[in-house]
């Protein structure tokens, strides 16, 4: 067993989070330092590594714990940024979607969407609006559009209430686990020679005697050991703490971003049978409402509402969970109720601060801000998950314009995503795994007794908290039942049910004692009890 066991550790080839660590020690200078491990600065980091410069990237807490992975799981162009008029986000969007869907198969899909139509001129809006969205899309669209009858939209969603119903549109776009490609990215970049750590904290910055940013100081935020590393070029990737970063290097900053929170549930995939998701083009704020099947489940939202606070973890209120019940209660024919709800997960959109009297966070540009300090630092802020790649690319563009790094191509529009496969088994319950699959199965292989499964009707075992450990960076109990297996944001109550095995499976192979798994515990349980959105079970 041994044997296989370092077999498969050798072939699989991963740089250790320690071997990182030794690389942060002993390299002088870095071309790019990214803050930030979430879909903006994964992404700069990949395509930094990518084009060969000495990158070096670090996050507070695990990969995507923020803002991404908290999304509606879409890679899309954003068939609301139409009804607004923001065409070119549309089409910047449609264009990243297409390559996402080529250069990720293992981890995105694409997905058909249906509008129940209840008024003819619905019919007719969304008909045309949407024949614009097929044509935005260009040559990388998804399939097109198409008017349904009654009949058939009652066929591709047969939950959906038919009274009044005239018909509906159907229309193409992306899907995607939106943590599990953050980690993906991450490997990628550090295939590509990065250093990408995760769990290390930016709390200054190191200036130089004309006032320019240089450096950072970190501190390793599991064994509280200070680092600093120099750098030609520091971007500021920080989603809604952008202005915590900014304020390091110029402390008589103003605030520039107001988060805006976004909260989902899921429910049981019986309130929505079949492959398709349904769109609700307008709820009573003036929103749409997805939802949307994911790894068997349903998950629908979302909101928008400001919010106070940068937060990894913001709260989702009852009034959140009641809205979404009640708007998709309105098209469905069985309503789900509070007591469905398996799980809820809140997101902060990093939105510029909206400015004048009565300005709504929903109308305000989605598009991404790229901007250069005095002292040299480059934040950038807003844009969407879909366009990651976009966004990271015009990043190092201008940090190649204002002279902090020699110019080199950008190669990422082709660049195959860790766990790249050509054809995907999506009958396999375990297929996001990609390429890597292989190599899991051998583990499991070598390893008989980790093939049970752990939680019933989930298809994770024992090997794949191993392979975590191992091979995808999982350093706590939540950033495998949150981010690797997304179990809290599929069950919170089976998360909590399983914890004990994981922490005990993760103590054995980081070497951790006793105390580190009831501090593991402790922690996880607190998290995952707002995940369960604090229930006010019904009797009814
Ligand atoms: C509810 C909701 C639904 C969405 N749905 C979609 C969707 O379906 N499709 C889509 O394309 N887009 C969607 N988006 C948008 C998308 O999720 C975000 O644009 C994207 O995730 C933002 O990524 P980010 O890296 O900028 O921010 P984050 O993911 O928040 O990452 C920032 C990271 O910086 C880290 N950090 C902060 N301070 C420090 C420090 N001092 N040192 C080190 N690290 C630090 C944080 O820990 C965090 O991990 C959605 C957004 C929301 C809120």
């Amino acid at each position: 067993m041994e044997d296989i066991n370092s077999k498969v550790d050798e072939e699989v080839n991963v740089v250790t989070r320690t071997e990182m660590l030794r690389q942060l020690d002993s390299l002088q200078e870095w071309d790019v330092i990214v803050i930030g491990g979430g879909a903006t600065g994964l992404g700069i980091a990949m395509d930094a590594a990518s084009r060969r410069y000495r990158t070096l990237l670090v996050e507070q807490a695990d990969f995507a714990k923020g803002t991404s992975s908290k999304a509606t799981k879409l890679v899309h162009g954003g068939v609301r940024y139409m009804a607004q008029g923001d065409l070119g986000l549309v089409r910047e969007a449609c264009y990243e979607r297409g390559l996402l869907l080529k250069n990720a198969p293992h981890i995105t899909k694409n997905e058909l969407f249906v509008i129940p139509n209840y008024t003819w001129l619905d019919h007719i809006k969304y008909t045309i609006g949407l024949k614009f969205y097929d044509f935005l899309a260009g040559r990388l669209s998804l399939g097109t559009s198409k008017y349904i009858s009654k009949q058939e939209t009652l066929e591709a969603l047969p939950t959906i209430k038919s009274e009044g119903l005239k018909g509906g549109v159907t229309y193409h776009d992306g899907q995607f686990d939106d943590a599990r490609l953050a980690l993906n990215i991450a490997q990628t970049a550090i295939e590509h020679g990065a250093c990408v750590l995760n769990y290390m904290k930016v709390t200054g910055f190191i200036k130089s005697n004309n006032q320019k940013v240089v450096g950072v100081e970190m501190k390793d935020v599991e064994t509280n050991r200070i680092f600093r590393a120099m750098g030609k070029t520091i971007i500021n990737a920080t989603g809604v703490y952008v202005d915590s970063i900014i304020q390091m290097d110029r402390p008589e900053a103003s605030n520039m971003i107001r988060p805006s929170k976004g909260v989902h549930i899921t429910i049981d995939r019986s309130f929505l049978p079949g492959e398709h998701a349904l769109m609700i083009p307008q709820t009573s704020d003036g929103r749409v409402l997805f939802a949307v099947p994911w790894h068997n489940k349903l998950i629908v939202g979302t909101t928008d509402t400001l919010y106070d606070k940068a937060e990894l973890e913001p709260e989702a209120v009852e009034d959140d969970i009641a809205f979404i019940l009640e708007t998709a209660g309105a098209y469905l024919t069985r309503k789900p109720r509070r007591s469905d709800v398996e799980a809820v997960f809140a997101g902060l959109r990093p939105l510029a601060a909206p400015r004048g009297e009565g300005a709504k966070t929903k109308e305000i540009s989605r598009s991404h801000k790229i901007m250069v300090a005095k002292s040299g630092l480059i934040t950038i802020t807003g844009g969407k998950w879909t366009t990651f790649r976009k966004m990271a690319q015009d990043t190092l563009q201008k940090a190649i314009e204002v002279g902090s790094i020699h110019s080199s191509k950008c190669i990422t529009a082709r660049l195959p995503i860790h766990g790249f496969q050509e054809s995907v088994d999506r009958q396999n319950p375990l297929h996001f795994y990609g390429s890597d699959l292989e190599k899991l199965n051998q583990l499991i292989m070598a390893n008989p007794e980790w093939a049970e499964p752990l939680v019933e009707g989930y298809p994770f075992n024992r090997a794949q908290v191993v392979w975590a450990v191992r091979f995808e960076y999982a350093r706590k109990v939540e950033d495998v039942l949150a981010r690797r297996f997304r179990l809290l944001l599929l069950n919170a109550s089976a998360a909590i049910a399983v914890a004990p095995e994981i922490a005990r499976i993760m103590a054995q192979e980081l070497g951790r004692d006793s105390w580190w798994v009831q501090k593991e515990l402790d922690d996880f349980r607190a998290l995952a009890q707002a995940y369960r959105g604090n229930p006010i079970l019904e009797t009814a």
